[in-house]
């Protein structure tokens, strides 16, 4: 893959994102911080990554817990700048659970404080290129995108997978024009001049047709049948939930789903099963899919 030698890409897998590391000269910005479960990981990573350079600034793409869930730590370490999308200001600022989608989806990370922030048409410098932000609305609506018109990458966030995107909660929960901004955050990418794709989940990938036709056709899908998006969207948060604690009691899990809000949320308003059905269907979901399995009473993630 053709990245510059400024930018340096630390794969995570789901339940963190990657931290983008760009250094130029004794300086470095990292993109996105991680799980908070996953802290302390993040920091010797970094470490590694940085060498003897500084860190001089922390920026997010946007605030799901998998984003910024190690900001605080990193702040505590590096000392370092940290901005934020424009629009997630507020919701940082008073720590609002139930929009960042902490409690209410069963999710943790620890407060942390901003120093400024950025939105779209702006500019910034990481790692030696000037960096467009990009609004990059739809999975979350004040998230961006970074893109370097010199290098021809792009730094989508949840906005653009090689496989597909985040979940489109917000038109789940209340604001029925994500959809539609999802679809112009895809038009927008289609419009850019980019080689390489460094993406919030997986491997940087090149190009971006092939990702965006199949991210064309997701949405097409969900345009098409909304309870699509809401099968799909339980289904990422309990392999999310898995993915932190590992196991899960198989007895417990009606329970979990009905008193997790999201869950539960989700239930009452698409899928419209008892609780011991949803679990039921989930766990097989999870399983047809190898993100799971079944044994002794327990369901495990997959690898454990
Ligand atoms: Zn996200």
């Amino acid at each position: 893959m053709k990245l510059p030698e400024s930018i340096r890409v630390i794969e995570r897998g789901w339940l963190s994102a990657n931290n983008v590391v760009l250094h130029e000269r004794g300086e470095a910005v990292v993109v996105d911080s991680g799980y908070g479960a996953h802290a302390a990981q993040t920091l010797a990573l970094l470490e590694t990554a940085l060498r003897d350079r500084q860190l001089d600034r922390l920026v997010n793409t946007h605030c799901h817990s998998d984003h910024m869930g190690g900001n605080a730590a990193i702040q505590r370490k590096f000392g370092c700048r940290t901005s934020i999308p424009e629009g997630e200001a507020p919701l940082i600022e008073r720590w609002d659970e139930q929009a960042l989608l902490l409690a209410i989806a069963d999710q943790r990370a620890e407060r942390f404080r901003y120093d400024d922030t950025f939105r779209d048409g702006d500019t910034l410098r990481m790692g030696g290129l000037d960096w467009r932000v990009i609004a990059a609305p739809g999975h979350d609506t004040h998230a961006v995108m970074f893109h370097s018109p010199e290098a021809r990458v792009l730094i989508s966030g949840d906005a653009l997978w090689e496989n597909g995107f985040g979940v489109v909660f917000p038109q789940l929960f209340g604001r029925d024009t994500a959809l539609a901004e999802t679809r112009a955050t895809l038009d927008a990418i289609a419009r850019l001049e980019v080689d390489t794709v460094i993406p919030g989940h997986g491997r940087p990938f090149g190009g971006a047709g092939a990702a965006l036709e199949r991210a064309f056709y997701r949405l097409e899908g969900y345009e098409e049948d909304i309870t699509r998006l809401a099968r799909h969207c339980a289904k990422v948060m309990l392999s999310f939930s898995l993915l932190e604690k590992r196991s899960m009691p198989l007895a417990e899990l009606p329970d979990y789903v009905a008193r997790v809000p999201i869950l539960a949320e989700l239930n009452s308003r698409y899928l419209r099963m008892t609780p011991a059905e949803m679990a039921e269907w989930l766990v097989s979901e999870l399983e047809r899919a190898g993100a799971a399995r079944r044994e002794q009473g327990l369901l495990l993630a997959r690898g454990d």
